[in-house]
């Protein structure tokens, strides 16, 4: 099974695709995650995209391109993956496609998580994040057990600088810019399904588990 979630930064993609990931024993591919992690090691990837990411910019196609069609080698995809922050623009998905086809495969839905302004803002100024393992916890919605520490690693927790008030504005903006012909482009594909994701993570998990349930042969699960 190959799913994309799709949805602005804030709707829950990081940790509805951890939750599909465990659920259906497949990788979670997230270009988000991969890109920082070449910042902390300070590869000439992550020195190149650090000042895009810090300014709320997407970081240059063919940078993000490569780095995916190489983890697209790794041997754990071949049963498929939940792929998130991946494509945000339309050229980003046609090179999907091809990376796909040359595997001779191809997205089997799009998951489009729907999720109001006030919400995404209440998430993101609120989301902190474990340096060690990437676990994602939020001050009020899903506060960590132990202060600033990660449940599940013990690792120290910290807020993005990308979630910072000003540079969610800029990353909204140039999500609005590119998002409506990515929806449509999947629309047309008739792989698109929107979810409703303005409510907590278990009721959105469940709405996607039933969504994939009804689905399940269409969808290979
Ligand atoms: P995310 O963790 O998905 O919110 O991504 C954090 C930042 O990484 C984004 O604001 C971009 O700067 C960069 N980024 C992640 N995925 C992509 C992508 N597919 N294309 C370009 N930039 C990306």
């Amino acid at each position: 099974m190959r799913i994309i979630l799709l949805g602005p930064p804030g709707a829950g993609k990081g940790t509805q695709a951890i939750s599909l990931a465990e659920e259906f024993n497949l990788p979670h591919i997230s270009t988000g995650d991969l890109l920082r992690q070449n910042v902390k090691k300070s590869t000439q990837l992550g020195l190149r995209a650090q000042d895009f990411m810090n300014k709320g910019l997407l970081v240059p196609d063919e940078l993000v391109t490569d780095m995916l069609a190489q983890r697209f080698k790794d041997p754990d995809i071949k049963n498929g993956f939940i792929l998130d922050g991946f494509p945000r623009n339309i050229h980003q998905a046609k090179t999907l496609d091809n990376i796909l086809k040359e595997a001779n495969t191809g997205i089997d839905a799009v998951i489009y998580l729907d999720t109001s302004e006030k919400v995404i803002i209440q998430r993101l100024s609120g989301r902190l994040v474990c340096k060690n393992c990437g676990q994602n916890f939020h001050k009020t919605n899903m506060p960590p057990k132990a202060d600033n520490l990660c449940d599940k690693c013990g690792g120290q927790l910290y807020q993005r600088q990308d979630d910072k008030e000003a540079t969610i504005m800029a990353r909204l903006e140039v999500y609005r810019k590119e998002v409506s012909t990515l929806i449509e482009y999947y629309e047309e594909k008739q792989k698109l399904y929107r979810i409703l994701a303005d409510e907590e993570a278990g009721i959105v998990l469940n709405r996607m588990l039933q969504l994939l349930k009804e689905r399940r042969d269409s969808l290979k699960v």
